[in-house]
This record gives C-alpha cells, sequence and structure tokens, in this order.
C-alpha cells in the first residue's frame, strides 16, 4: 500500500544545549547561530521579565493561564518548571524547522534536555560546565546583576544542575568553557561531526 510508504522527508538535526546560570551558554549559542546555519527556539516561560530581556527575542512571556492552557493544547515539545517559573519550547516552530531539514537550537534545562532525549533519540545535547567552581561564582558575581543572597541560590542551583546532569545520560557531551574561542571551537567541531554522520545513508 503507497499510503503506508514513508515520504521523502529532509530532516534537520535538533541540538540542545544547557548549563548552569553563568556559564556563559547565551553567548556561546549566539556565537553557533552564527557560524552554523542554524535557527533558535524562542521559549514561552512565566518567569518575570528582566530589564535585558525583549518579549519575542529572548522569550514569549506569558502569565500561568496561558501557559497552562498551551500545555493542554499540546502546544509544547517539552516543558519544565524551573526555579519556580514554567519553561517550555514550542512543538510547531521546531517540527516545521526540523521538517525544512534545519538545525534547530534549544538552550533548555536538565528535565527538558531528558524529555526531549528520550522522545528524540537523534537529537545531540550538549552540556556546557564551568571551569570550576570558583570561576563559576566569579562570573556569576561579576555580572553585577545580582545581591548576594540571589548569587548564592544561583551558585547552589547550578551545583545541582551540574551534579544532576553528570548523573544522568542525557548528555552526549559536556564542554567546559574555560575560554570562549575555544569552547567555540571544539561545540562547532562536534556539531559539524554529528551533521556529517546524519549525512550518512
Ligand atoms: P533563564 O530564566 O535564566 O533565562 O533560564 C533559566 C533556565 O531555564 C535555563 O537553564 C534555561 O536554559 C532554561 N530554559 C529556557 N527555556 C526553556 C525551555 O523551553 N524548556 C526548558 N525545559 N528549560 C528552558
Amino acid at each position: 500500500d503507497p499510503a503506508d510508504t514513508p515520504t521523502e522527508t529532509r530532516e534537520g538535526v535538533l541540538l540542545i544545549i544547557s548549563g548552569p546560570s553563568g556559564v556563559g551558554k547565551s553567548t556561546l549559542t549566539n556565537a553557533l547561530l552564527e557560524n552554523l546555519d542554524a535557527d533558535l527556539s524562542v521559549s514561552m516561560t512565566t518567569r518575570p521579565m528582566s530589564k535585558s530581556d525583549v518579549d519575542g527575542e529572548h522569550y514569549h512571556f506569558v502569565d500561568v493561564a496561558t501557559f497552562e492552557q498551551n500545555i493542554i493544547n499540546q502546544q509544547f515539545l517539552e516543558h519544565a518548571v524551573y526555579n519556580g517559573n514554567y519553561y517550555g519550547t514550542p512543538r510547531m516552530y521546531v517540527q516545521q524547522k526540523l521538517d525544512r531539514g534545519r538545525v534547530v537550537i534549544l538552550e533548555i534545562d536538565v528535565e527538558g534536555a531528558r524529555q526531549i532525549k528520550s522522545a528524540m533519540p537523534d537529537s545531540y545535547a550538549i552540556f556546557i560546565k564551568p571551569p570550576s567552581e570558583d570561576a563559576l561564582i566569579d562570573r556569576l558575581r561579576g555580572r553585577k546583576r545580582e545581591d548576594e543572597e540571589t548569587i548564592q541560590k544561583r551558585f547552589s542551583l547550578a551545583k545541582k544542575e551540574i551534579a544532576f546532569a553528570e548523573s544522568t545520560d542525557v548528555y552526549d557531551v559536556f564542554v567546559v568553557n574555560d575560554d570562549f574561542n575555544r569552547a567555540v571551537a571544539e561545540i562547532e567541531k562536534l556539531i559539524r561531526r554529528r551533521l556529517a554522520e546524519g549525512q550518512e545513508p
């Protein structure tokens, strides 16, 4: 029956980038978006907007009721609660890009990465680590965004995230962000290798 024959699809590649707050993952992701031909998925969140956030660019900021309606309507590929707020990846956007053969980058937490990996085992998951705990706390302080109490909270959450990420088999690879240019080059090499694998019959 021809209807059972799968139609030819140009499946793209889904890349997951995770890492604790302060590790520099947004800066790394931006470099990857420029250097590779890739699209960034913009998540939906209920967390309050900060001064540097642009609605629709960093996130789609919505209220809890709207988010929960989107859960009911199955609009998310994955969603999770992080630090008391909802975050979710838009299903339609990602699926349409993948159907067109695009490389799509998700910048999501460990729980989201776990969900994506189990639903889509072909996705490629990278966890960005700080070179040390001292380096991480220095970076959190250096941003001068928050008071010491908030920084300590982020630091302890970050340590838990790293420990959790390392205790699971969710991530294909861990990259240490010791030097920005070196880390970008390493990630690019890993991704290009992964993309080349995908082209083999
Ligand atoms: P922030 O509020 O600092 O921008 O992000 C907090 C955490 O939520 C980060 O680890 C970020 O990667 C993660 N995150 C952002 N969007 C999503 C999403 O759509 N799903 C999940 N599971 N995590 C997300």
